[in-house]
């Protein structure tokens, strides 16, 4: 999400980053070439323009550089940027009202936005928060798109209830109070008709359905891919049966991003959830601190804790650095395995996504090979890696399956971990400058 555009900004700040002063013109340059990165990724040119404006007006009165314990001036450029990022995305977390009571929520958005896959989505959400669901598929001309929503409620374990072909949004009110009378439910959430463009007829059909359910949460699925024509049709779908939220999909995919940059400020509407992947799973809120954060580099370590705890991962050993050994390395690879894709996690690391090339991608057979060469060693080989000499390095790499170049790989890379681990932490004793917003 938004690597393009996080790698370009973190080079331009990092230009700046260890400056004590800069001059006008330095500052100038800066501004500039934001604006260029933020308009390549696609954001409204009036929503990058005032992003730029809005960081430069404030550096003009921000007292920069010299008093020690300030900022320095790349630090504060870094910090305004980063709290622009913030505001521009909506500042808050803003999520959908689930209220003690009746909650009905429809999805709305135009066809292959993801509409029927994030009603899914949410369902499952929502589901494993203890809530009770039911799920309507309303779209009453294309019974591919009933059948789609029954296969996926299915697949989370919710109730579904389809319209007929042509049915009359007073029917279909009787029918869900009928089955909400038989089996209650916390939360409605209604998938409506889709259609490849915006046209009346649609949004008659949707007012009128709107009318009868009288929802509590009206939300648009677009299509981030779609750039900010996403943010036209969202314009659109508000005039005519106003939106409270949007869900941006597909920011997985080669989105440039812009539109979901922008979605806030364009249309005044918060955006309540990302779609990240096609899995069932591949919905995340939209936190505007976290993504500001993963944009510039600095991690999302909520988000880390976030994952870890959902792998109810063990807590760091009480080891002293030095002695990280390699049945630590083994363990830990284990636990942040069951996090995700290695690959996704490394990410919200503060610092590394600036660390890592463009397209850096984790092979995680390589992490499988390290799991079996250090499964083959003995436990003595594990806690004191020293005594593997020649001929034990051979054994382990026929008892893994690896040549003895891989298993000198390896332990060279554990030489290199734990010398790291040692740096780390005297960094962090001593004057390591944090960053702002951490
Ligand atoms: P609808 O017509 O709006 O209901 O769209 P669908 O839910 O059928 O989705 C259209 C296509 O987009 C399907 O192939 C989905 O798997 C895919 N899709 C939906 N959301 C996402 C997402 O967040 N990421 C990715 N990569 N694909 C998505």
């Amino acid at each position: 999400m938004f690597d393009t555009l996080g790698h370009k900004l973190q080079d331009i700040l990092a230009k700046v980053g260890g400056q004590d002063k800069l001059s006008e013109d330095q500052v100038k340059a800066t501004m500039r070439e934001i604006r260029m990165a933020l308009l390549e990724a696609d954001v409204n040119f009036s929503v990058a323009k005032d992003f730029v404006a809005s960081v430069s007006e404030q550096l003009v009165g921000q007292k920069v550089g010299g008093v020690s314990g300030e900022l320095d001036a790349g630090q504060t450029i870094i910090k305004l940027v980063h709290d622009e990022l913030v505001n521009m995305l909506g500042a808050d977390k803003a999520e959908p009202t689930l209220q003690a009571g009746r909650n009905v929520w429809f999805m709305v958005g135009l066809q292959g936005a993801g509409k029927t896959t994030s009603t899914g989505k949410l369902a499952h959400l929502y589901k494993k928060q203890g809530k009770k669901i039911l799920l309507v598929a309303a779209d009453t001309q294309r019974p591919a798109a009933r059948d789609q929503l029954e296969i996926l409620a299915r697949q989370v374990g919710v109730p579904v209830l389809k319209v007929e072909d042509g049915e009359a949004p007073a029917t279909t009110k009787a029918r869900i109070d009928a089955q909400l009378a038989d089996k209650p439910a916390d939360l409605v959430i209604v998938d409506t008709a889709g259609r490849l463009q915006v046209d009346a007829a649609l949004m008659n059909e949707l007012a009128a359905l709107k009318n009868e359910l009288e929802p509590t949460e009206t939300m648009l699925v677009v299509d981030a891919m779609t750039g900010q024509e996403a943010l036209n049709v969202a314009q659109n779908f508000d005039e005519r049966v106003r939106v409270t939220g949007l869900i941006m999909t597909k920011l997985d995919g080669d989105a440039r991003g812009g539109a979901a940059l922008s979605a806030r400020s364009v249309t005044g509407r918060p955006i309540y959830f990302a779609g990240v992947s096609e899995k069932i799973t591949g919905l995340e809120p939209f936190y505007p601190d976290r993504i500001a954060g993963r944009i510039l580099g600095m991690g999302d370590v909520m988000g880390l804790i976030e994952r870890a705890e959902a792998a109810q991962l063990s807590g760091p050993t009480d080891k002293q650095p030095g002695e990280f050994d390699l049945d630590d390395l083994l363990s830990q690879l284990r636990q942040i395995r069951r996090m995700g894709p290695i690959g996704e996690l490394i990410k919200l690391i503060p610092g590394m996504s600036r660390a890592l090339p463009e397209g850096f991608t984790v092979d995680e057979q390589q992490v499988q090979r390290i799991d079996a060469m250090i499964s083959a060693m003995t436990l003595e080989e594990r806690r004191n890696p020293r005594v593997i000499n020649a001929s034990r390095r051979e054994r382990i790499a026929k008892g893994s399956g690896h040549d003895v170049s891989d298993v000198n790989k390896l332990l060279k890379m554990h030489e290199q971990m734990k010398m790291m681990m040692k740096m780390l932490q005297g960094m962090q004793g001593g004057n390591m400058p944090s960053m702002p917003g951490m």
